[in-house]
């Protein structure tokens, strides 16, 4: 290239090679910026970007070095209140229903069962009346807004650090939590009926029909002492003819 060059400079008139000359040095003084950026990517590519998680207050100062990483085998840092799979741990779910009634998109389902009596306690000492013979969280509906976990009082609906559960079934993106057989559901379903029954029995049979009830319409009550009693409001038609 050099000869190629000192050739056709031989070639050129005084004024020529001057105009050129400049030509040619801003070529070479651009071509060395060029290559000193280049030098130092290649220099700083040796090296690995220190992985940091968004609350770190350097985050944004670690800019040097490979930031490219080998997922899945490495992972970014996540932050800790990021929204990511949801999970109930059913043993503390009091089956209220709130969470299902909270969500935007109805993607919580669930079917209580009454118990006849407590059965039991969650971890927050929270007296369990229900059991869950489903609990379902269909996450493929889910715009994850974080609702249900702060409505949820014994705080089992939480937000796990789950975030890479993409498949190519969306029915696999439906969480079933319930741990109830089909022969217990049986069960307490029908140990809640009989209750019922045994209820309705003892309890006083209601008035024969026809038999006059009781009512309080139209007896005056007894004016307290001391107290002026308050007239009693008798609305009436207006007569025809008069305007308000
Ligand atoms: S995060 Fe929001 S959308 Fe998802 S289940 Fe909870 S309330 Fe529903
Ligand atoms: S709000 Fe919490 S306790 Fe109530 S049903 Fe939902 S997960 Fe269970």
């Amino acid at each position: 290239m050099w000869v190629f060059i000192l050739y056709f400079c031989c070639q050129m008139t005084q004024s020529q090679r001057t105009s050129q000359g400049h030509t040619l040095a801003a070529t070479l003084r651009s071509l060395w910026s060029g290559l000193r950026v280049t030098w130092k990517h290649l220099r700083s590519a040796t090296r690995r970007n220190e992985h940091k998680a968004i609350s770190d207050p350097d985050y944004f100062k670690s800019r040097q070095g490979v930031a490219t990483i080998q997922y899945p085998h490495e992972l970014l840092p996540i932050p800790d209140n990021g929204r990511y799979r949801l999970h109930n741990e059913i043993d503390d779910c009091i089956v209220c229903d709130k969470c299902a009634k909270i969500c935007p998109v109805d993607c919580i389902t669930m079917e209580p069962i009454r118990a006849v009596s407590e059965i039991g306690k969650t971890s927050d000492g929270t007296p369990k009346r229900l059991y869950a013979a489903s609990f379902d969280i269909d996450m493929g509906k889910c715009c994850f807004c974080g609702l249900c976990t702060t409505v949820c009082p014994t705080e089992c609906l939480t937000m796990t650090r789950v975030f890479d559960f993409s498949s190519y079934d969306i029915r696999d993106h439906y969480y079933s939590f319930a741990e109830m057989t089909e022969a217990e559901i049986a069960e307490k379903k029908a140990e809640w009926e009989a209750h019922q029954k045994e209820k309705a029995a003892a309890s006083p049979k209601p008035a024969a029909e026809g038999t006059p009830k009781p009512s309080a319409e139209g007896t005056p009550k007894p004016p307290v002492e001391g107290k002026p009693a308050r007239p009693v409001f008798k609305p009436r038609m207006k007569p025809p003819g008069t305007s308000s």
